[in-house]
């Protein structure tokens, strides 16, 4: 959800309450489980999520407020919110934008600069999107710039586990039009077989990444003997 939230509200009314302001999963300790039949109607028309940010709770986050909207009217529109017509605003919400690297121009899948083997990128910066991904990112230039400096051979992960998909799409994907990529299901190879399920399909995924990743290990620790 990296849309405007003004530029949602001009898609309709339900598209914030289907979005950001979604009014699932809470509970109230007053009234318990909005999903509870007696609690039907006390349901959240939308709700806003504020994150706290400090000790003491008096700096809160609004999530999913990305805007480019002027300050002045951030103001006046996120205070007609009820409860925040009182708010203090001291960090104005902006529009972000990541940098990122034209990996497949490049990036070789071990995360080194195809120019300068010695020099290796992570995080985000790679093109990839998510805390999991820019994590893993970390977790593999790091490992490879380790076994650079022992003499020992890089690695890439299987194919058919997430991460290696990741880094082999990011080094491979067309320069031309390169956007940074989150971990999802599309860029595994496909199946050996067809499964409707997705449920199934999910857990076939998963079963097939463990049992190359099982075979990669050992062959790791074997050239590491
Ligand atoms: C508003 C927002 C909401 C998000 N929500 C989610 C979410 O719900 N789930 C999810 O998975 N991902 C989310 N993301 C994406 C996620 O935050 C990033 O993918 C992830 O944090 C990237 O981690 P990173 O370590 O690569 O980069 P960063 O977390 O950006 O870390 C880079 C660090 O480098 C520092 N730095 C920059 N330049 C220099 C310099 N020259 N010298 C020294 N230090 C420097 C920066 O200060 C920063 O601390 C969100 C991002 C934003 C902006």
């Amino acid at each position: 959800g990296c849309l405007p939230i003004e530029e949602m509200a001009r898609r309709g009314e339900d598209t914030m309450r289907y979005g950001p302001l979604k009014p699932v999963g809470l509970f109230d300790a007053r009234k318990g489980d909005f999903r509870a039949p007696e609690n039907q109607h006390h349901r959240p028309y939308a709700v806003v999520q504020l994150r706290q940010e400090d000790k003491t709770g008096q700096l809160w986050n609004m999530v999913g407020f990305q805007t480019n909207l002027r300050w002045g009217e951030q103001k006046r529109v996120f205070r007609l919110i009820p409860g925040l017509e009182e708010a203090e605003f001291v960090r104005m919400g902006v529009m972000h934008r990541n940098t990122f690297l034209n990996a497949p121009e490049l990036l070789q899948p071990t995360l080194q600069f195809k120019k300068r083997s010695t020099l290796l990128a992570a995080g985000q910066l790679v093109g990839t999107e998510s805390y999991t991904a820019a994590a893993a990112g970390g977790w593999l230039a790091g490992t490879n710039a380790a076994r650079l400096v022992l003499g020992l051979e890089l690695v890439t992960m299987p194919p058919t586990t997430m991460m290696g998909a990741l880094f082999d799409f990011i080094s491979s994907a067309s320069p031309k039009h390169f956007q940074p990529m989150p971990p999802n299901f599309g860029i595994l190879p496909e199946l050996a077989v067809r499964i409707k399920n997705k449920r199934e399909r999910y857990g076939a995924y998963r079963d097939r990444a463990l049992a190359d990743l099982d075979g990669w290990l050992s062959r790791l620790r074997v050239s590491a003997a």
